[in-house]
């Protein structure tokens, strides 16, 4: 069994298991992939893991609300995960991040992994003197 994200013009995303990829084929041929929204089977492509994870479009049946919610769960136990893996192979500074990273840089201290908070402008300039540093979401301890 294979799973592929299907996107339809109408802008609803879903998922759907096949057999295989010649399978899925066969059916997208046959005009056989409808998407539950509009019905529609000349529209349905398979589509590529989109970078947001927000929707605009507000959730019309307890099903829907509860797979949006089931999703958000999960990304947000991914992003627990990412978060995790952080704070154990990086030493928090918090407010200090910014001149933290900078002292590293600039001050040739001994290299070490930090993470701490910065906005968005000052990651950008840090970004811009050359500085390596990402943003990553991170989720709240009190809501898990
Ligand atoms: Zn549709």
């Amino acid at each position: 069994m294979i799973k592929y994200n299907l996107e339809c013009s109408c802008g609803e995303t879903f998922e759907s298991w096949f057999q295989n990829s010649s399978e899925y084929e066969k059916l997208l041929k046959k005009n056989l992939i409808n998407c539950y929204v509009c019905g529609s089977s000349k529209t349905v492509k398979k589509s590529i893991m989109a970078p947001s994870v927000a929707t605009s479009k507000t959730s019309t049946t307890q099903k829907d609300t509860e797979q949006k919610k089931e999703f958000f769960k999960n990304v947000k136990s991914k992003i627990r995960e990412l978060n995790d893996y952080v704070a154990k192979n990086a030493d928090y500074v918090g407010d200090k991040f910014v001149s933290e990273v900078r002292s590293i840089h600039y001050d040739k201290k001994q290299k070490r992994n930090i993470y701490g908070n910065a906005t968005l402008e000052e990651t950008k300039e840090l970004q811009e003197e050359g500085i390596d540093v990402a943003t990553i979401p991170w989720v709240p301890k009190e809501n898990a």
